[in-house]
């Protein structure tokens, strides 16, 4: 049970029994106001009675008696008058009752011998009745007495009334007081602490979204959501931050682990590489020599040798980059022209794309200067270049764009080189897998997968990144980031630019 419950209960037992106790304490006083107001009216019956009957005994006239306690005895509120002489018997009566039944002498020569009215409760006539036993002069040397009674069925009608005026006063009463009682507690108790119990349980769960409803005013309630609400902006603050840093440790170890699997892998590889070197340079001056001996040459002869020569060149391609893996980048950063190093880059896979039937777009805007190695980014650009070369086999179009500066959070300011075509595009299956080392969808012969896990290493070392995200009409996009080597100032619609591309993969 909850306490605002228990103590609804606990309020409502109590205001109950301080309203029984009252209402009871009430009605006692009305029976004693009844009585005394019966009793009251008796003796004002009995002290003109008295009057009246000293008057007529003392003028003999003991008939008219008779008469005026008769008329007495009408009214309805009085059941009889009785007469009693000197010794205490009954002398006289009201019509309706029988001497028998009231008689009493020895009560009544108390009264006479006291000379002092009595109040009495008997039954007479069947009926419970209460009376006043009034002396009264007889004679100057003789007193009787006379009783009036007045049937208590009138104090009991009037006793039963107020009786259920007061239960029903009473009984209203404690059910606006109750009520009063649920509504205040229930809306500056029970309500806010049920609000406040929900807000715990939902914070328990870890819906650190959740606030509760602070109530109006400044009370403790109010106050304590409050507090309760900047505990949990404060808990989903530092939620956020671990998140954060959790994330950037992830990040972190990716990368440490991504450079620990290529330096180790770089190291074997590197020793392989090296000794393919010597060879492959014996194939390719021999068959360079053959081609200069053997001219003029055969188409046949010309076509085997000139195959020899390209694939000695796919692994010498090879060879460059499992070198690549291993050694150290050892950057020759200097302020390099962006276009000119797309223009060199065009150069080397312009004849690739013509033979595919794949145009070329190169739309430069103004000559930005990165700060970086030229050999290692041509290095990347050749990488992207030609995965877009190769996921055109029937033709298509290759764009290069160059973007503005933007400015970072960190005020570092970055230009970026968009690389799209009209290829495949990249499953959504493989889209975080392109960038693992050995990572490739190519046949044997067309690609190691390495292309990109090293074009991703030169970009990071040179401080930048490189997104990835399929076009929408098809195709592969990829912006490679690299810090600017001035720094102008960044324009809305640079950080818009930014915003978006931050949407896509990285
Ligand atoms: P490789 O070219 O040797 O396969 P990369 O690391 O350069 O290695 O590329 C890895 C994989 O990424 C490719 O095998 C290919 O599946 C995918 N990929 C890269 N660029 C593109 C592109 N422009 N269009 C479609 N797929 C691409």
């Amino acid at each position: 049970m909850s306490t605002s419950t228990k103590l609804i209960i606990l309020l409502t037992v109590l205001v109950g029994s301080v309203m029984i106790v009252g209402g009871y304490y009430r009605l006692q006083q009305r029976h004693a106001l009844l009585v005394s107001a019966l009793q009251n009216e008796l003796h004002a019956h009995a002290l003109t009675l008295r009057i009246a009957l000293s008057d007529h005994y003392r003028d003999g006239r003991h008939d008219d008696a008779q008469q005026l306690i008769n008329k007495l005895s009408e009214n309805p509120k009085i059941l009889g008058v009785v007469l009693f002489d000197a010794n205490g018997n009954v002398a006289m009566l009201s019509n309706q009752l029988v001497a028998e039944e009231i008689s009493r002498p020895l009560q009544v020569k108390e009264v006479i011998n006291a000379n002092n009215p009595v109040f009495a409760s008997h039954r007479i006539a069947g009926q419970e009745v209460t009376s006043i036993l009034m002396p009264f002069q007889m004679s100057d040397i003789e007193r009787g007495a006379f009783e009036i009674a007045q049937p208590r069925s009138f104090v009991e009608a009037d006793f039963m009334r107020a009786r259920r005026d007061i239960t029903l006063v009473t009984i209203s009463l404690f059910l606006v007081i109750t009520l009063g009682v649920l509504l205040v507690l229930g809306r500056n108790l029970a309500r806010p602490i049920r609000e406040l119990l929900t807000g715990a349980e939902a914070l328990g769960e870890g819906d650190l979204n959740y606030r509760v409803i602070v109530p109006a005013g400044n009370n403790e309630f109010s106050r304590l959501a409050s507090a309760f609400n900047r505990m949990a902006d404060r808990l989903s603050q530092q939620r956020l931050l671990a998140e954060n840093t959790a994330a950037e440790n992830l990040k972190l170890e990716q990368k440490l682990l991504t450079a620990e699997r290529l330096a180790s892998v770089g190291r074997l590889a590197a020793g392989v590489a090296h000794e393919m070197g010597a060879p492959l340079n014996v194939i390719k001056g021999r068959t360079e020599r053959l081609m200069e001996q053997l001219a003029p040459l055969s188409e046949k002869t010309e076509r085997n040798l000139t195959i020899i020569n390209h694939q000695a060149d796919v692994i010498a391609r090879i060879v460059r980059q499992l070198l690549d893996l291993g050694r150290p980048l050892n950057l020759n950063r200097q302020a390099t022209s962006i276009t000119e190093l797309i223009a060199s880059t065009i150069e080397l896979v312009e004849e690739d794309a013509r033979t595919h039937h794949i145009r070329i777009d190169h739309r430069s805007g103004a000559d930005l200067l990165v700060n970086g190695d030229p050999g290692w980014l041509k290095q990347v650009l050749l990488n992207i270049c030609r995965n877009a070369i190769q996921s055109m086999p029937q033709g298509g179009t290759l764009q290069i764009e160059t973007s503005n500066m933007l400015v970072m959070e960190d005020g570092g300011t970055y230009m970026s080189v968009r690389i799209s075509d009209t290829g495949t595009g990249i499953p959504a299956s493989s889209l975080h897998q392109i960038f693992d080392p050995f990572f490739t969808t190519k046949d044997v012969g067309q690609g190691i997968g390495l292309g990109l896990s090293i074009s991703r290493r030169i970009v990071e070392e040179h401080d930048g990144w490189i997104e990835v995200e399929n076009n929408a009409l098809g195709g592969a996009t990829f912006t490679i980031w690299l810090p600017n080597a001035e720094a102008p100032n960044q324009t809305l619609a640079q950080k818009q630019e930014r915003h978006e591309y931050s949407n896509s993969y990285r």
